[in-house]
Formats: structure tokens, sequence, C-alpha cells
């Protein structure tokens, strides 16, 4: 697909933007690689400075950077400025504390010094989605720059304003050129600019399909990636204890970003005695949305990102329905123009619809009722998937000791999965591994290195071998 700015809430097309070629795709790894060369020089401080610089860059452009991701993906306004909050966070977070996260450390040996640096790789390529289009990207870019490495980034084809605002971003925050490049390149680009010895390592936040790719390329390369993919995460609730409270978080778990998350809530899993109330009270939530044009505050459904989304989300319910699932409230298109999708609740889903293992990438709950812990256990862990999830209990070490069974890279305990600078973020299973934010993602593209040192005349005595 080509660059295009498609307005999801009417289905028009804005703006194209043309690709680069083979040739222009091999000169900016070139050039990410003559300044990784200087890059690196700096101290940690002096680019984490310019990292935190584009933290207050960002919220000084709030509302620039808040439109045109509603423009380009349909996101509400409103969560388009919370997701500018959210980015520029995390830009501050790692120009705070990039420096003490990659202090040496100095390990206690009897004989002289181990010491261990954190040095950055070179060049790293992220390939990003459209669903947070500025929060996926700053994920990778803050700490791989604050790092060292330098970076190029294949944002999604229907997001080009939204890379190229970011590109300038960190030209402005003093990050020189070909620190951060945006690159618009294809599926069959991406092979070519991985397969360049120059690039380092490789991170992909998608779908399966895209991370199976660029995963196997990475492989056969012998190249270090980390792949954030899909989730179809479980909200586990336990007792009535707190219900309207617990309603409505799973309403927002499931329709933020208008049911667009990796993370959100998509499987709800509820005990016995609690479920009428629970699926009652969803119910009303759903059923008083009000779909209509993200940017007016007044709405509260907005449009998925594309046609394609919202025929693939109404195709994947009506095979459920069409095998035996119920429709509680919802079901099919808004009678609007643009790619809206009404809020749905199914029931009756078992283990022969696709739904049952897929990701439902948009307004779509699906509830199940069971037992007891147990069955709520095993239940969340029939999935493919192992994001997040969550657990919702009055009684914290019973919440706990389910949170700690789920197959997952992250569990909230009482409300939905979330994310934020200071915690890791990332799955397990086909949800792909590594991990993005907190301390540990800095060093995910970092050469652990090691510099023992003997006292001179006191190493082993040497040996002549054979
Ligand atoms: P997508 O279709 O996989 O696209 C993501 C990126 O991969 C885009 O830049 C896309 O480029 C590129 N791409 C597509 N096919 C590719 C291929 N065969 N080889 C290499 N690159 C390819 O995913 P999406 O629809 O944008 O995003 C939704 C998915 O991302 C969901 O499954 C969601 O759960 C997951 N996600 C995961 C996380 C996480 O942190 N775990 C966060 C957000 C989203 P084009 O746009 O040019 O096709």
């Amino acid at each position: 697909m080509a660059y295009a700015t498609i307005d999801p809430a009417t289905n028009a097309e804005v703006r194209t933007f043309p690709s680069l070629s083979d040739e222009e795709a091999d000169r900016a790894v070139e050039r990410a690689h003559a300044t990784f060369l200087q890059w690196r020089e700096l101290s940690v401080s002096d680019r984490a400075g310019k990292v935190k610089r584009a933290g207050e860059l960002m919220l000084e452009r709030k509302d620039e950077f808040a439109r045109i991701v509603t423009l380009e993906m349909g996101k509400r306004f409103v969560e388009a400025q919370a997701e500018v909050d959210l980015s520029a966070a995390i830009l501050r977070y790692y120009g705070d504390n990039a420096a003490s996260f990659l202090r040496q450390e100095n390990i206690d040996v009897k004989n002289g010094d181990a010491e261990v640096l954190y040095q950055p790789l070179g060049v790293i390529l992220g390939v990003e989605p459209w669903n947070f289009p500025l929060y996926q990207v700053v994920r990778l870019a803050a700490p791989n720059l604050a790092l060292g490495n330098t970076i190029l980034i294949k944002h999604a084809s229907n997001c080009p304003q939204n890379a190229l605002l970011l590109a300038q971003l960190f030209v402005d925050a003093g990050v020189p050129e070909g620190a951060y490049t945006n690159v618009f390149i294809d599926s069959k680009q991406i092979r070519r600019v991985i397969e360049n010895p120059l690039v380092r390592g490789a991170s992909l936040t998608g779908s399966e399909q895209a991370g199976a790719s660029v995963g196997e390329i990475a492989g056969r390369n012998l190249k270090k990636v980390v792949l954030e993919l899909g989730g179809s995460d479980p909200f586990i609730v336990l007792d009535a204890g707190n219900i309207e409270r617990t309603i409505r978080n799973a309403a927002m778990g499931r329709l933020a970003n208008t049911g667009q998350s990796c993370i959100a809530a998509k499987r709800f899993i509820v005990v016995d005695d609690v479920y009428d109330a629970f699926l009652d009270g969803l119910r009303a939530a759903f059923a008083k949305l009000k779909p209509g044009d993200p940017m007016d505050p007044q709405t509260t459904l907005g449009p998925l990102s594309s046609e394609r989304a919202a025929v693939e989300l109404v195709g994947q319910v009506e095979e459920a329905v069409g095998k035996g699932a119920s429709v509680v409230v919802g079901g099919g298109r808004v009678n609007r123009p643009g790619a809206f999708v009404e809020a749905t609740i199914l029931t009756d889903v078992t283990p022969e619809m696709n739904v049952y293992r897929e990701e439902l990438f948009g307004p779509v709950a699906v509830v199940y009722k069971v037992a007891d812990d147990d069955a709520a256990v095993a239940l969340a862990n029939d999935s493919p998937y192992g994001l997040g999830g969550a657990v919702f209990c009055s009684d914290a070490a019973r919440a706990r000791k389910v949170a700690e069974r789920i197959e997952s890279g992250m569990v909230w305990i009482n409300s939905p999965t979330g994310s934020s600078p200071e915690l890791p973020f990332g799955g397990v299973k086909r949800s792909g591994f590594g991990r993005e934010l907190s301390s540990h993602a800095i060093t995910e593209f970092a050469n652990m290195k090691l510099i023992r040192t003997l006292p001179a005349g006191k190493g082993p005595a040497a040996k002549v071998v054979g």
C-alpha cells in the first residue's frame, strides 16, 4: 500500500506521499550508519538531553500532533491528546533516567576488575503500526537514541503525516540528521534494509504475520529482533465487589482507542454468580455510546482506522454469529459514512468459532461465564496470545494467585492493562518477545560488554598448547 492519509471518519483520501526507491533506502541506511559513528561518541547525558527536549517540544505542539493522529487513524481527539501526553512522558523518562540505567556495572572478582558496559549496536530499524502512531514510535526511539543507536522508522502506510511530524520533532530537538530517519518503504524494502550489513537490529510492533516476516528475515541475517505483536487479553471478574466500577473499567478497557489496542480487554471471563449483573451493565454501557466525528468532544465512539478494518471486524462477528454466537448489542456497521462499527457484545462463543482465538481489533467484546477461578485461568490461557490481562476481585490474595497463573507478559489487578514509561511492556507466546519501556528496554539493542582486567604480571601463566 502506498503512503496516504485517508480520513477514516469520511473515507476520503486527503494526501499521498511518494515512497523511497531502493537506492534512496540504501542511502538512508548509510547516512544512519555514518551518523552512528559520531552519535555514539557523545555522552549518554548529551544524547538524553536531546531526547528530553523532544518531549518538551511535543507538549508545546500537542494539538498539532493530536489533530494529525485523529485525521490519519480516527482516534477521538481527546484520546489523541492523551497519547501526546504519554509519548512526551516517555521521552522525558529516558531523558531523565538513561544515564543511570546505562551506568557500568562492576562485578566482584578475586583478581583485578570485571566491568559490564552498555554500548550501542548501531542502526536499528523500527517497523511501526498506526494504532498509536506517536507512542509506538517513541517507545523504540527514546531509549535507543539515548543509548547511542541510530534509528530508521518505517511507519504504517496510513500515517505518513505522523511520520513526518515525528522526524521534524527530533531535528528540532537537536538530534543530528541521520540519527532518526523516517523511511517510506514497503515490505520488500524492509527485507533489503534488514539484510544490509550496516543494520544491527530490528523491532516490529504490529500483527503476527508482519512480526513473523520481520523475525524470519532478522533470524536469517543473525540480527537481534524485538517483536510486540497482537493480544487477546482476558479480563477476569471473580466476585461482585465494586461491580459498577468493574463494569466501567471493562467498558473503558475494551473501547479505548475504539478497541484498537493490543492490550485492550478482549475476552471477559466472569464467574457464574456475577455474570448476569456484569453482562447487563456492560450492555448498557455499550448501548449508550454516541458514534460521530472524532474531533467532536461529544462523540464517544469514533471510526476504526480504515474501511478495510471495519469490513474485517464485521466479518469476524458474522462468522461467529453464523456458527451460533449470540449478539447482546450491536453486531454491524453504524449507518453513516466512514469506517464505523457498532460497539458489540457477543456471548455463546465456542472454540469452533474463529473469534475464540483471533484478536478482535475494534469495539467487540466476547463475554464468557465460568464456574470458578480454575476455569477462569484455563479459559484465559486457552489463547495463542499472551500479552496482558486483568483480574478484578475484592480479595487481593485471591486475585494475586490468579494473576500469577495467567500466561502473559503483564497482568493488572483491579485495572485494565495499561502502560506507563517505568513499567516493562511486552508479551509471551504469539504476542512476541522482548520488552519496551522501563529500564529493561534500553538494553534490548545494547552490547552488554565485559571488560575483565587482571593486574599486569598477575594473569594466568602463559602455557604453550599443543
Ligand atoms: P500490521 O498490519 O502488522 O502493520 C504494522 C506495521 O508492519 C506497518 O508498518 C506495516 O506496514 C508493516 N507490515 C505489514 N505487513 C508486513 C510484512 N509482511 N512485513 C513487514 N512489515 C509489514 O499491524 P497493524 O494493523 O498496523 O497493527 C495492529 C496489530 O498490531 C494488532 O495485532 C495489534 O495487537 C498489534 N500491536 C501490538 C502492540 C504491542 O506492543 N504488542 C502494540 C500495538 C499494536 P504497512 O502499513 O505498509 O502495511
